[in-house]
């Protein structure tokens, strides 16, 4: 049952934020439905959860369209610049801008639907080949782009930490994060004040809460193991 799974998981959210001196309210849990039908995230409803993360356009536009309004969609996965005017719009934050030209592309269709969307700029902390995202020297060039476009708000970034057995393998990378967002809001940039980080999946997000995470990014520790199609 959905409703049991989140009460685990609001507990280690809890005892995270107590360990760490932190507020609980400066958390968001984001519950990745992706893969995962409609009606799954109709009984997340009623449990009480509104912050819901899909890494698919369009499956994110029918879930939506099939869902309660008040629920808030992220856009968390690797976007195709064809797949950006489903996202606009529809989503309340994408957590995965990894180029200075996908970034100008969400600024076009923005502007043309007159919307300003909030975004992260998504940063390969872990530097691994297989991952999308840019590394900390890119990070900066793009966060000091996105400032100067009029139709983005830029909030913080997001990184993917690498799938490990224990999860405190991880606790640098989201230690190196908090330390790029202070970083990078020290350089004052015009339109840049940086107050989201986007880190912490199933395995990981008790610490990344502890070093500083805004929004974590649950998926199987809610929904259960992911029923990908056969074909
Ligand atoms: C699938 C996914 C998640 C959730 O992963 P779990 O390990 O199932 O919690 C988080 N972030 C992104 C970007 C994802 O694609």
């Amino acid at each position: 049952m959905f409703a049991d799974r989140l009460k685990t998981v609001e507990e280690k959210i809890e005892k995270a934020c107590e360990k760490a001196g932190r507020d609980r309210r400066e958390v968001t849990l984001i519950a990745v439905s992706k893969t995962n039908p409609a009606e799954a995230v109709r009984e997340a409803f009623d449990a009480g959860q509104r912050d819901f993360g899909e890494n698919k356009a369009q499956e994110m536009v029918a879930k939506k369209e099939a869902c309660p309004e008040e629920i808030r969609w992220h856009f968390i996965g690797n976007l195709q610049k064809n797949k950006v005017k489903y996202v606009v719009g529809n989503a309340v934050m994408i957590h995965s801008v990894s180029s200075v030209s996908l970034a100008e592309e969400i600024e076009r269709i923005a502007a043309k639907k007159s919307v300003i969307v909030p975004v992260l700029a998504e940063v390969n902390i872990a530097d691994e080949s297989t991952k999308h995202g840019i590394g900390r020297e890119d990070a900066i060039a793009l966060v000091r782009a996105m400032g100067e476009m009029p139709h983005l708000s830029v909030k913080g970034l997001m990184c993917i930490a690498p799938p490990v057995e224990d999860p405190e393998e991880n606790r640098g990378y989201f230690r190196a994060m908090r330390e790029l967002k202070d970083e990078i809001n020290a350089l004052n940039l015009p339109g840049v004040s940086l107050s989201e980080l986007s880190m912490g999946m199933s395995g990981d997000y008790s610490v990344a809460v502890e070093e500083g995470a805004t929004l974590i990014r649950v998926g199987t520790a809610l929904f259960g193991a992911r029923h990908y199609p056969q074909d």
